[in-house]
């Protein structure tokens, strides 16, 4: 049977697909899966069934990618690559100038599929897209700069020249979490593709249509055969063939994952970037603006119903303002519109699996076990749909409470007073994480001398988590156990290449003439060393 009937066959026994604003069909769906790639080799194929949480119904299928599919797409990108890595920076990126317009022009079907994959609302979907345009904005115009041939001085003034270079590793693979369907499968390809090399990319099980439709429109930009490829499958079952086929891995997902990939990349000494969890605080300092403070601290709780690695879970609060923000807050919280649907005005979605909502119901109740005080929510919304639960705040959450340190991935933030900066900053670096944090606060310079204290990768000031996040010139990633390496900025890009150093000696060699003793060489160097440490420009 060919790739393409099994596709066909395995699509037709899909579940019900809801009505979207951009009108998907089976159909289209049947074409988005025709982005995967598939070995042709293998006859029996199982299905992956995706589910769409807002309803816990299945809407789609497709065939479930096999460790066979992950040789034979790496093969083909190997091949691709060496072409792709021969052209000029300036022709790869014309590609990636065409994709930021596309994915923009395109952006209601991509609404559409994140929202149907993930439960998220339109608008933290619509926060995708625009990242994926920023990305490749930014890359196409900076990215030549942090890659391109450069020199540096040499070890003998004017007579050694030194250039170096920045090689592509060659295939990069991608291993992607559900959360942010569309940016945490693409964004990550983009600095790695035009920094020259190919990429294979296995997303979350939970959200292949948002990859596929991602690597889809990169191919109408222009992105040529073979150089990007997908295999919807399973992380146990692919990864390690992954990881054993590629020159490098981006990793975006749990700790627990990051820490067994990155052991199977270690052992292979390919070089690997993890973006990983975290259990990030907000604080609200005493000159704080209140109501910018909670307007800040809903966002930054409940966007994406928390299931954002850049999520606040933990808030500290200046003890002045203690009572009043947690009073505003949790209000505010009540009256947050939850509920499934594709329009603008709902305000939080579902969790995105059975799964989640297991973890966030058993944190919640464990906390309340253990003697902490339920605000506001503390409960599932069977009534909206069976992935839904109600925003929700806790106070005297006790050190022994399971969400205390560890991360819940849910809408559910815990407050805590605190009576100065010095120990707000204590409190705050009391975890393992070290991903982000938002600091609330009427001087900004007070707000930063606080920042530069946190051990954390990413700091906001007076805003939730998109300034640094949407910063893409600046490298965003995690201190401890929220990972290791960046993306964003010159990092972003840099580390998908390999630096090479090549140095031309001019007319005399770094050794004695062969007239010379080494110990009247020696008195050279050393006449020399002290000369170059006298004279500014070449020290
Ligand atoms: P996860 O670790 O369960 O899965 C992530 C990916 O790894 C999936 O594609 C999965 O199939 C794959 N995988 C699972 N086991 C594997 C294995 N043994 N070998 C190779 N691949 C394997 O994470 P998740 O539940 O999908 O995502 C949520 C987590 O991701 C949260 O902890 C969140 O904080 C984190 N996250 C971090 C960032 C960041 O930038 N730091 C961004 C988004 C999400």
């Amino acid at each position: 049977m060919s790739t393409q009937s099994q596709i066909s066959n395995l699509l037709a026994a899909a579940g019900s697909l809801p009505q979207t604003p951009s009108g998907l069909t089976t159909n289209r769906l049947r074409e988005l899966a025709k982005a995967a790639t598939y070995s042709e080799t293998r006859n029996e194929r199982k299905k992956l069934d995706v589910l769409a949480p807002f309803t816990g119904e299945f809407f789609g299928s497709l065939p479930l990618g096999e460790p066979d599919d992950v040789v034979e797409a790496c093969r083909r990108a190997r091949k691709a690559q060496k072409s792709w890595a021969a052209t000029t920076f300036s022709a790869r990126s014309t590609v990636f100038k065409r994709y930021h317009d596309r994915v923009l022009e395109n952006h209601e079907e991509a609404l559409d599929l994140i929202q149907l994959e993930s439960g998220k609302t339109r608008y933290d979907a619509f926060l995708e897209v625009g990242d994926v345009a920023v990305v490749s904005r930014y890359y196409a115009y900076h990215g030549e700069k942090a890659i391109a041939r450069n020199s540096r001085p040499g070890l003998v003034p004017l007579l050694t020249q030194v250039e170096v270079n920045r090689v592509p590793v060659g295939v990069v693979g991608i291993i992607a979490p559900w959360n942010y369907p569309l940016t945490m499968a693409i964004t990550d390809a983009i600095p790695a593709l035009l920094a020259g090399n190919a990429v294979v990319i296995k997303p979350s099980e939970e959200t292949p249509f948002s990859a596929l439709w991602a690597a889809e429109q990169l191919s109408a930009s222009g992105l040529p055969a073979d150089l990007l490829h997908i295999i919807p499958g399973d992380g146990p079952t692919l990864g390690p063939t992954l990881i054993d086929s590629v020159d490098y891995l981006h990793f975006t997902g749990s700790t627990k994952t990051g820490e067994t990939v990155a052991k199977q990349a270690a052992e292979r000494l390919i070089g690997s970037s993890l973006e990983l969890g975290g259990k990030n605080p907000l604080l609200v300092l005493e000159d704080a603006n209140l109501d910018k403070a909670v307007h800040g601290a809903i966002r930054d709780s409940f966007a994406s119903a928390g299931q954002l690695c850049m999520s606040a879970e933990r808030i500290y609060v200046h003890q002045s303002l203690y009572e009043s923000f947690v009073n505003r807050f949790a209000e505010k919280a009540t009256r947050l519109k939850v509920g499934a649907g594709f329009g603008w005005d709902i305000d939080m979605g579902c969790l995105a699996s059975a799964e989640q909502l297991d973890k966030v119901e058993a944190h919640v109740e464990d906390a309340r076990r253990k003697g902490a005080t339920i605000v506001t929510g503390g409960e599932a919304l069977p009534d909206l749909g069976p992935l839904f639960y109600a925003p929700t705040i806790l106070t005297d959450v006790p050190e022994t409470a399971e969400l205390f340190g560890h991360e819940t991935f849910g809408p559910v933030v815990s407050v805590y007073p605190f009576s100065s900066d010095d120990e707000a900053v204590a409190l705050a670096n009391g975890t393992e994480y070290g991903l982000t944090a938002s600091i609330w606060t009427s001087s900004p310079s007070r707000g930063r001398s606080v920042a530069r204290q946190l051990r954390c990768g990413t700091v906001n000031i007076n805003e939730s988590y998109t300034a640094a996040w949407g910063s893409t010139a600046a490298p965003m990633g995690g201190f401890g156990k929220s990972g290791i390496g960046r993306r964003h900025g010159e990092e972003g890009i840099t580390k998908y290449t390999e630096a090479q150093t090549i140095a031309t000696q001019h007319l005399i060699p770094i050794a004695p003439l062969t007239s010379m003793t080494t110990e009247a060489f020696a008195g050279v160097v050393l006449a020399g060393f002290k000369l170059i440490r006298k004279i500014p420009g070449l020290r």
